[in-house]
């Protein structure tokens, strides 16, 4: 999608802190981090959100979690732990409509959200 900060970072055309990737999917550094360590998850074909997942296919669906995980463990959070989160919709202040997963960690995150 032309119009997508996140396409163009999936596509090397905008800047970005990468810090992994393969043929499906990019992690890169927030550039607001709520965390110590505050990573994006984006898979390179463009849905708006986890609720248009059905327009990525079966594998990339399946592989998800498991680059999401390998992403922490290459941070160094699978030992003190991490969280995963993404937004949809208004009332979740979603503002990149690029389906991503926010990767915390780094230190004792708040219990409030
Ligand atoms: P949200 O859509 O609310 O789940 O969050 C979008 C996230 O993307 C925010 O945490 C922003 O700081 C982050 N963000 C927006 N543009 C960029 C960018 N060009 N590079 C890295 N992070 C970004």
């Amino acid at each position: 999608m032309s119009s997508c900060i996140f396409c163009a970072i999936a596509a090397g055309t905008a800047p970005a802190d990468e810090v992994h990737r393969d043929e499906r999917f990019v992690a890169f550094r927030d550039i607001n981090p709520k965390a110590p360590t505050h990573l994006l998850v984006i898979p390179v074909r463009h849905v708006t959100s986890i609720a248009a997942a059905d327009g990525l296919d079966a594998q990339e669906r399946a592989a998800m979690p498991l680059f999401i995980a390998e992403v922490a463990r290459r941070a160094g959070l699978e030992g003190s732990g991490y969280r995963v989160t993404t937004n949809h919709g208004p009332d979740s202040r979603q503002a990149v409509f690029h389906l991503h997963w926010h990767v915390l960690g780094g230190t004792l995150l708040s219990d409030t959200m």
